[in-house]
């Protein structure tokens, strides 16, 4: 069980002579940066990561996180930390309370609540910076090699080790790669070439990520320029809202900011090409035109919007496998999705510690390797993209479109049933099920020699 809060003593200052595994992880996201953090837990394993950018940063504003996806941090040691960047008291309930949204129709100009959806989930809510540094803090500096694009890699090694190749002309060797390169993955796109050239010419269509239709306006909003209303604390410094269809805002940072988002959808675009930049600042104009004769506190955060982040929304096909040999995918990479229930954050830190769980488990070896890694697939794949699935149903459903449309009552039913993922088998579970898995597998495969 991972359960101290500080890097192993052996992984900080040195990499084991001899290690189980070599672990390069591609990308240092959220998700390989966690990876990092849950595998320094293990000193028989080297880790490193290489990220193509010359620091680590994060782009965007808040990052929401779900109970479930709490029990991971905690299990990491990471709770107090989190728990005091966010602001949520230490002595508080064991259980945090629930989280809710609060949905309103706002596009006929007048005040009307739809739902006030109360969950049996706890949230927290984080500057996605904030919560990066403090995942930075505990991974050992040998770790991290900036400025190291990926280019490609291959096999070929007798020993079975993966070379690969950096764009500034340098190369390493591991024994396992992780592809936690986000949507655009060059691990993905390497792994499902090969797949396709070697007989499956379907493979491509997993490559490369698919426009949504939507684009959403992003912006952070300072808490002391957000006006009172009637003497009150505008309700979007005190809950999460909905405005259908649809902004989203809701306060980040112990209530420094709030996180807003306006998303507009062509829903007979999806699929189409988009050829602008994925990410650029707008005029706010551009973002206030499609919002104007909203009820007025919509026009009050409107007001409050200077340079809007235009952010096209992609996700990637639902994909029929992560793992293939040593190589295999997680985070975006994997399975990129919609943001509309705030869970590809929380998604790439499950499979994170389920991964590291399954990789320092003193059964799981060289020899077992490839069937380990299937296991981690065999209970992260349906899992995360039925995640995807219900994040892409509840956009439509925030916008009045899909089979509910605005009868409000089905509205309510469907939106309760879209977040039953936030309950369902917990990581924890889900290692112990891999775990037991790579043991069948392997019987089945050493049977099959006979
Ligand atoms: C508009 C929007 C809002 C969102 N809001 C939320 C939210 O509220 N809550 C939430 O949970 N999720 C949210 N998400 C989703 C979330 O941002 C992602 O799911 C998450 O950041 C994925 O983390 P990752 O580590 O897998 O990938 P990334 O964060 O994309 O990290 C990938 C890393 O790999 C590096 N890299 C790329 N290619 C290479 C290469 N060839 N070689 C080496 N390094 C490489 C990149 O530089 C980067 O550092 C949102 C997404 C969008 C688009």
């Amino acid at each position: 069980m991972l359960n101290d809060e500080c890097v192993h003593p052996a992984a900080k200052t040195s990499t084991t002579p001899h290690p189980k595994f070599r672990v390069a992880i591609c990308g240092g996201g959220i998700g390989g940066i966690t990876l990092a953090v849950c595998l320094s837990k293990h000193p028989d394993i080297q880790v490193d990561i290489y990220e193509a950018a010359q620091s680590f940063k994060e782009v965007g504003a808040g990052v929401m996180i779900w109970g479930r996806t709490w029990q991971v941090l905690t299990l990491l040691g990471m709770d107090k930390t989190l728990r005091d960047v966010a602001g949520v008291a230490l002595d508080g309930p064991l259980v945090d309370p629930p989280f809710g949204f609060d949905f309103r129709r706002s596009d006929m100009g007048h005040d009307h609540r739809i739902y006030l959806l109360s969950m049996p989930y706890a949230s927290n809510q984080y500057h996605r910076a904030h919560f990066l540094d403090t995942l930075l803090a505990r991974i050992p500096e040998t770790v991290p090699h900036l400025g190291k694009r990926l280019i490609s890699y291959s096999h070929g090694d007798p020993t079975g080790s993966i070379k690969l190749k950096f764009a500034d002309g340098t190369s390493a060797t591991c024994d396992i790669l992780i592809g936690c390169d986000g949507i655009k993955s060059t691990v993905r796109r390497i792994m499902f070439q090969d797949l396709a050239d070697k007989g499956q010419p379907e493979m491509i269509k997993f490559i490369e990520p698919v426009w949504t239709g939507e684009v959403v306006y992003r912006a952070l909003i300072p808490m002391e320029h957000v006006p009172l209303r009637a003497g009150q604390k505008h309700r979007v410094l005190t809950r999460s809202t909905t405005y259908c269809q649809h902004l989203t805002a809701y306060p980040i940072a112990q209530g420094k900011w709030v996180n807003f988002g306006g998303f507009v959808t062509k829903p007979e675009a999806c699929g189409t090409p988009w050829d602008k930049p994925w990410a650029a600042e707008c005029d706010a104009h551009e973002l206030i035109e499609h919002f104007s004769g909203w009820e007025p506190e919509v026009a009050e955060i409107l007001e409050l919007v200077q340079k809007p982040l235009r952010w096209a929304i992609f996700q990637i096909r639902p994909l029929p496998l992560f793992a293939h040999g040593t190589v295999v995918l997680l985070g975006d990479a994997a399975h990129a999705m919609t943001p509309h229930q705030g869970s590809g954050v929380g998604q790439a830190i499950e499979d994170a510690y389920v991964l590291a769980r399954i990789l320092g488990h003193p059964s799981t070896t060289r020899k077992n390797l490839c069937e380990a890694l299937k296991a981690y697939e065999h209970v992260r794949l349906p899992f995360t993209n039925d995640v995807a699935r219900q994040s892409a149903e509840a956009g439509a459903v925030s916008e009045l479109r899909g089979s509910t449309g605005d009868d409000y009552a089905r509205f309510a039913h469907s939106l309760r049933g879209l977040w039953t993922w936030v309950g369902g088998e917990d990581p924890e579970a889900q290692v112990q099920r891999a775990i037991k898995r790579t043991r069948h597998q392997e019987k089945v495969a050493a049977k099959a020699l006979l």
